[in-house]
């Protein structure tokens, strides 16, 4: 007799089913099987540029899936040029989740304004009113919860699966581009004319907020450059661990 839950067992079906799929059948079958309100959350980095270009062309960005980012008030200029530039191309709107100024004021009053670099804590609260609690809102009522994650992206995220049931939040948690490499990444970016942030080209693999992240040296992980002064074992932010304060599970590293 197995033990695994329905949700799981169904999540697990699923991805059998989209692993020898191409990107577009991928997204073609999530679209029909999984019923619902579909959200797909875009840091506008890479990988999402991918996502975002691929539902476009398959006509499924806007009604049947809604593309929404953290605009955590932090981010690089070149990130919204990224997004100012991708709404024009592909004449679509990104969602903006943005913080609760509640909290945010709070936090500058209680930390300044890069407080985030005075500890652990500081930094986790940081990125739970800046980019939690805004995900928590744009998944709200969600069935599945579409991301541009990569196994390849780091060792946490080794594990990173097509599709699972993300039982803290009840929804599906669908990674369509789990199984790509970063060169695969590159070569459809290139082949697809897909507009991307020009911060990938001046020494950033990962893009997340300005204060945080920074240009990698060759050779260095992809994520290095994130959160750099904390240890590896400090470094998420809460995205992909479930609510907050759920245990971080193997592959449920932070995207953005
Ligand atoms: Fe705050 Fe940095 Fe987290 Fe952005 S990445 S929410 S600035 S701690």
């Amino acid at each position: 007799m197995s033990l695994t839950d329905p949700k799981t067992a169904e999540a697990d079906d699923l991805a059998r089913r989209l692993a020898p799929l191409d990107l577009p059948a991928r997204l073609a079958l999530i679209s029909r099987d999984v019923p619902g309100r579909l959200v797909f959350t875009t840091s506008l980095g890479i990988e999402d540029q991918v996502l975002t270009h691929a539902l476009a062309m398959a006509k499924l960005a806007g009604d049947r899936v809604e593309i929404a980012t953290l605009d955590t008030g932090r981010l690089f200029p070149e990130t919204y040029e990224t997004w100012v530039e991708t709404e024009a191309a592909y004449g679509i709107r990104i969602l903006a989740y943005v913080p609760e100024r509640a909290a945010e004021e709070a936090f500058v009053r209680d930390e300044g304004i890069n407080g985030f670099r005075r500890s652990v804590a500081a930094r986790q609260a940081c990125c739970g009113f800046r980019k939690v609690e805004p995900l928590g809102r744009a998944l709200d009522g969600a069935a599945g919860w579409l991301t541009g994650l990569r196994a390849g992206q780091s060792a946490n995220r080794a594990a990173t699966p097509l599709a699972a049931w993300d039982a803290d939040r009840g929804l599906l948690k669908l990674n369509p581009l789990a199984d790509w490499t970063r060169e695969r990444i590159d070569l459809f970016v290139r082949e697809n004319f897909v507009p991307y942030n020009t911060l990938h080209d001046r020494g950033f693999p990962s893009i997340g907020c300005a204060p945080c992240t920074r240009a990698v040296k060759v050779g260095e992980p992809e994520r290095a450059g994130r959160w750099w002064w904390e240890q590896e074992d400090k470094k998420e932010c809460g995205l992909h661990v479930g609510r907050p304060g759920a245990a971080v599970q193997p592959g449920q590293e932070a995207a953005v």
